[in-house]
């Protein structure tokens, strides 16, 4: 597996950073992408490539149409092939603002980066994808889409975002069901509470919440959770099951009487 390669949108912080580490740890080609400066991530790839793996930060705002349209295309001239893309880039709704108070400009940022952005991401990725396939009937591709428990579970503060997420887990299926002639399989990996940059601001609050039984498994979940999830779908550990959505969330979704 050691010639594969996946690309993987905010890989380098967060639930992306657990991503990029479990695939590195089983010797995927790593293209990481994120918005921040080359020589921020410059320690993180210094360290990928100490322990063996090849890779590289391409440094592109998904949201920014021109510079996520040369994602892919930087991505082959790196490595010559694309295996794998992780959609996980991705922003919470900026202030938070109850339904009454939402306001266009922030509806396009988080429409436009959290659902545009891997939409047509993934579009760009699949065509390389297809064209793979026909050069080699072996060809498998992956294409995994980390959405959010707010796919179904309403936030009247972040209404935008869970349309956003709403909007992914559809587009996942539509990926799943264009792509499969073609043997490339489509997964949502929809976390629930994950201890992260983006959620540092509420930690207190929800470590309450926890402690009282807001989730089954009463802890946070890790970046690590999520990234060994999504190490299992891109090694191909959940076959006959594309389009599935994979729920990583301690069981805070499930209904109790
Ligand atoms: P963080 O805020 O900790 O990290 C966000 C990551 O996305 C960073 O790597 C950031 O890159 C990258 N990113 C954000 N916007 C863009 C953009 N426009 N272009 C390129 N990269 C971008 O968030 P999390 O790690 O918590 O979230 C990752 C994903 O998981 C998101 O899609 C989020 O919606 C989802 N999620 C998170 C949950 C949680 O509880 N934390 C729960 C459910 C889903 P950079 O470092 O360069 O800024």
């Amino acid at each position: 597996m050691t010639d594969r390669v996946a690309l993987v949108t905010g890989g380098a912080r967060g639930i992306g950073l657990g991503i990029t580490r479990h695939l590195a740890a089983e010797g995927w080609r790593l293209a990481v992408n994120g918005r921040r400066p080359d020589e921020d991530v410059a320690p993180l790839i210094a360290d990928l490539r100490d322990g063996g793996v090849e890779a590289v930060y391409l440094r592109a705002d998904v949201f920014d149409p021109e510079a996520r349209r040369a994602l892919v295309p930087r991505t082959l001239d790196v490595f010559g092939r694309i295996d794998a893309l992780v959609n996980n880039a991705g922003i919470t709704s900026p202030g938070r603002l109850d339904f009454l108070d939402a306001t266009e400009d922030n509806f396009d940022l988080v429409i436009g980066t959290n659902l545009k952005g891997p939409y047509f991401l993934g579009q760009a990725a699949a065509k390389v994808m297809i064209a793979q396939r026909e050069a080699d009937p072996e060809f498998r591709g992956r294409i995994v889409n980390v959405s959010s428990m707010n796919a179904t579970v309403v936030t009247v503060n972040r209404g935008d975002y869970g349309m956003s997420k709403a909007g992914l887990s559809m587009a996942t299926q539509i990926m799943a069901v264009r792509l499969a002639p073609f043997g490339i399989e489509c997964y949502e990996v929809r976390p629930g509470l994950i201890l992260t940059d983006m959620t540092a601001a509420v930690k207190e609050k929800y470590d309450r919440l926890i402690a009282n039984g807001l989730t089954l498994e009463r802890r946070w979940g890790m970046p690590d959770d999520i990234g060994r999830v999504v190490a299992c779908v891109l090694r191909g550990d959940l076959p006959y099951s594309t389009g599935q959505v994979l729920v990583v969330d301690g069981g805070f979704t499930i209904k109790t009487l």
